[in-house]
């Protein structure tokens, strides 16, 4: 058994064809996904997927890239209201982009606080996504847990791809890593080293699909299924069976994301 810990089904690319998509992730034996929001006006939509499959579950929050859109609708209150749903099992996906920058960075921090605050407030994990931004990432995240009185955040780098400095900090945070697609790309050799060294204990796979479709699909649209690849990669770097990543991989998944039944 698997988990696509991070995909994201509501996409047109995935959307027209749900039930096949999630029908062909099932034949893979991915037995839970994991389908993120990444906007509070289309949040409606990514909870009606959760809603009609019993093994697909959701995250709410906004990603970097909407901040400048979406960030006046969006509030602690409002997320902790969305999160008490039974299928939302964390907040985000929420953090830093300076690679796009899509919004300014004062908006996109003031975003990544708010879903910090939601996330202690409920106890919920939340789900970061950071991209050449690791020192203000670990700046709002250690600010924001020092005004909460040291209380611990629970937390996913989704989409690990940073470097080996962000590692450590996330390590020492308690922090859990889902890797992609990358981690099978030609040139991700930084990626394989930092990852050969990260515990089994702390590692969780994804699609991020319909983004970063694992080799031998590379440029294709990704989805749930291919989440396999992965695993193989990581089953390869870390010299171990690939039963024995399908096991730590889905047991990770299930201690951060404890809102979902086992
Ligand atoms: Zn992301
Ligand atoms: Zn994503």
């Amino acid at each position: 058994m698997l988990v696509d810990s991070h995909c994201h089904l509501d996409s047109p690319e995935l959307v027209s064809r749900l039930d096949q998509v999630v029908a062909a992730a099932r034949v893979a034996g991915v037995e839970r996904m994991v389908t993120v929001g990444t906007q509070i006006s289309t949040f409606s939509r990514v909870r009606a997927i959760a809603e009609a499959y019993d093994f697909v579950y959701c995250t709410v929050g906004v990603h970097p890239e909407e901040a400048a859109n979406e960030a006046e609708r969006i509030t602690v209150d409002r997320l902790i209201a969305e999160a008490a749903h039974p299928k939302v099992i964390a907040l985000g996906e929420t953090g830093l982009d300076y690679f796009y920058e899509a919004a300014p960075r004062s908006a996109q921090e003031a975003l990544f606080r708010t879903h910090i605050r939601a996330a202690l407030a409920t106890g919920l994990p939340l789900s970061i996504h950071t991209r050449e931004a690791e020192a203000d990432t670990v700046r709002i995240l250690s600010d924001e847990m020092k005004t909460a009185g040291g209380k611990t955040l629970r937390a996913v780098l989704h989409c690990f791809s940073s470097r080996r400095e962000l590692a450590e900090a996330g390590l020492a945070m308690g922090f859990f890593f889902s890797l992609t697609g990358m981690l099978t790309f030609k040139k991700a050799d930084d990626l394989r080293a930092i990852v050969r060294d990260l515990p089994l204990d702390r590692l969780m796979v994804e699609t991020d699909s319909p983004y970063l479709a694992p080799v031998p699909f590379r440029g294709k649209t990704c989805e749930p299924a291919f989440v396999v690849h992965t695993a193989q990669k990581l089953a390869e770097i870390k010299g171990v069976p690939m039963a024995d990543i399908e096991r730590a991989t889905t047991d990770a998944f299930f201690r951060l994301f404890d809102k979902v039944p086992r």
